[in-house]
């Protein structure tokens, strides 16, 4: 690794993957060295090296800050009244996502938090400095544009059974016109007719080769046939392409701004990182420095950076002091809510197909601050496992317990022991193909905090107070969609275990941290990404957005990247 670069990006998620590939390609258009370097924490994976062995915890499970060889996958971070679900490698969580290209809501961005202020900075919501309100959506249209011609988007060709149900439960609550299949970031096989083919540059613009979607259902845990949109197979690509240096297995630690009298960055930044595969650390110095490490890792290294903490008797002393006060503010899971319709009246096949295929959107809902809902799966390879088990579908009991074994060992005992036991008390495993998984997410109140103890570790207040209105809402709108006297299903409605057993959610949609803001009062960083008091110190990430968003946010996240990296690239590199 050199040295110095222009632009040193921290994380490979939705914001850094963007902005790297953008400051590349806007470098190399001028005719200038590219100097633009990434830094993940996470390993690379090409096709077909996703996990498999559920005997190999350390295969999936980030754990330890990667020590010890927990270099996994998946991160699962569990706090007090709520968990996180993220990923960890090249490509960010976009290698455990669904595939959703969605934009949030109109009502989005005039949001005003239960403290009364409205969270999203004026030049982004309005139309003018004298009219700063109500414009956020069709401001950010270019910018979703961006996103959606690099990701490609579509509805699913051959919608499989799961869809049909979900239309059958939005026909049996009586709202068969909020029913719509979503765009899904997946290369179809030429529109479905070439499922399970490789394709060597399907999108015909120099990218890598993919291999057509079998609807095999194993979205979340990394797609094996590279069939899914992740960035590692477009942005990051042609970041490559374009000259950027990405670096997997690269854990940054801290963050330092350069001297006055620093010899090629003054007022840059140092960035001290571990070399996990080698074992080593050490720093690189940036002109230009983005924090893209997600709402829990961006907000967690500049919370030790504003803090400074203790390892062991050691004191580690802040070294970005004057970021603002907001640090760790309007922490939101996005309304994120889960639960199963079971023992509904058709046969579902939750294993087949893209994991989340289609919606049914109550967004008009609470003042247009409600929610939508989605069909869920499991991975197909899970099936397979228990048929491997003696006793075969029969033995789903067994089977859970192997994931209760793999939850555990990623490092939450109390809670993962409440939610399997829960489970094995009420699901009969073996009737799991009529089984309807439902996802929902809304607008939540996105009041939470995060700050770091004595010894620099993430701790999240969060409860669900002021967002009870919204999850009474949804639970009330998923009965009506699932249970009699409703002919689309017919079946019984089991919630999310966590919230009915100790009103616990599970979030994969974390959002906010470093929210952007209008001054130093409001936000950590301005709408341009730009953090308070530390010029060339961007946070690109969900840690920026400063409400929840309704939907599915990673396409709202990469739009808000392509916003940054045109003001970058307009102040210039
Ligand atoms: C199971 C699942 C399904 C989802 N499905 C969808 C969906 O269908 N549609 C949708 O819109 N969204 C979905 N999401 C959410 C979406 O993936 C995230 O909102 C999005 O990826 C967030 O982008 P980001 O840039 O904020 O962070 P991330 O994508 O999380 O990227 C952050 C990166 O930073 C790295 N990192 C962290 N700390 C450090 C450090 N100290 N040093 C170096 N690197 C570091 C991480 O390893 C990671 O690669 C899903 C999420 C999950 C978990």
């Amino acid at each position: 690794m050199k040295r110095y670069y222009d632009v040193v990006v921290i994380g490979s998620g939705f914001g850094g993957s963007i902005t790297a590939y953008r400051l590349a390609e806007a470098q190399k258009k001028a005719g200038k060295e590219v100097s633009v370097c990434v830094l993940e924490r996470g390993k690379r994976y090409h096709m077909g090296e996703f996990p498999r062995d559920l005997s190999k915890p350390k295969d999936w499970w980030w754990r330890n800050g990667g020590r010890g060889g927990w270099k996994g996958l998946m991160e699962f971070r569990s706090f007090d009244n709520i968990s996180v679900l993220v990923g960890s490698g090249v490509g960010g969580t976009s290698l455990l996502y669904l595939d959703i290209q969605i934009d949030a809501f109109k009502s989005t961005f005039d949001i005003k938090g239960p403290e009364g202020q409205r969270r999203w900075p004026s030049a982004i919501r309005g139309r003018s400095p004298e009219d700063p309100e109500g414009n956020g959506l069709e401001n950010m249209l270019p910018y979703y544009q961006r996103v959606f011609d690099m990701l490609r988007p579509s509805p699913i060709p051959d919608p499989p059974l799961k869809t049909v149900a979900l239309k059958a439960a939005a026909d049996g609550g009586g709202a068969p016109d909020r029913f719509r299949l979503l765009d899904l970031a997946i290369y179809w096989g030429k529109d479905g007719s070439e499922k399970g083919v490789l394709n060597e540059d399907p999108y015909g613009r120099g990218g890598p080769p993919q291999i057509g979607c079998a609807y095999c259902g194993e979205c979340f845990i990394g797609c094996n046939t590279h069939s899914k949109n992740t960035l590692d197979l477009n942005y990051l690509w042609f970041a490559a392409k374009a000259g950027a240096d990405i670096y997997s297995q690269h854990r940054v630690v801290k963050i330092e701004q350069n001297p006055d009298d620093h010899p090629v960055h003054p007022k840059g930044y140092t960035v001290h990182y571990e070399d996990l595969r080698w074992n080593f650390a050490g720093t690189v110095s940036a002109k230009i420095l983005i924090v893209s490490a997600g709402s829990l890792g961006s907000t967690e290294l500049l919370l030790r950076c504003k803090h400074g903490y203790r390892i062991g008797r050691k004191k580690v002393v802040p070294t970005l002091p004057n970021l603002s006060d907001m640090l760790g503010r309007y922490f939101s899971g996005n309304g994120d809510f889960g639960a199963v319709g079971f023992e509904i009246n058709r046969t579902v096949n939750p294993m087949i197909g893209p994991t989340i295929t289609a919606t049914v959107d109550y967004r008009d809902r609470l003042d247009g601050h409600g929610f939508i809902v989605e069909d869920g799966g499991f991975p197909d390879m899970l099936r397979a496992h228990l048929r491997r088990t003696s006793g075969g579908y029969a033995s789903g009991r067994r089977w859970l317990r192997a994931l209760k074994g793999i939850f555990n060992r990623g490092g939450s005992d109390r809670l993962v022991e409440g939610i399997f036991n829960q489970l094995l008390k009420q699901m009969d495993f073996d009737a799991v193909r009529d089984n309807l998984p439902y996802l929902v997410m809304g607008i939540d109140a996105a009041d939470g905090e995060m700050s770091i103890d004595e010894e620099g570790n993430l701790e999240i207040d969060w409860s669900h107070r002021h967002s009870m209105p919204l999850f009474r809402d949804i639970e009330k709108t998923l009965r009506e969609m699932t249970e009699p006297p409703r002919p689309g299903l017919d079946g019984n409605l089991m919630l999310n275990p966590t919230w009915s057993a100790q009103k616990h959610l599970i979030t994969v949609h974390p959002l906010g941290g470093c929210p952007m803001g209008d001054d130093d009062a409001k936000g950590v960083v301005d709408a341009n990404g730009q953090a308070f008091n530390y010029p060339n110190l961007y946070v690109v990430d969900g840690s920026i957005v400063p409400s929840a968003l309704g939907p599915n946010p990673s396409k709202t996240i990469g739009a808000l990247a392509e916003r940054i990296s045109e003001k970058i690239i307009e102040k210039g590199i």
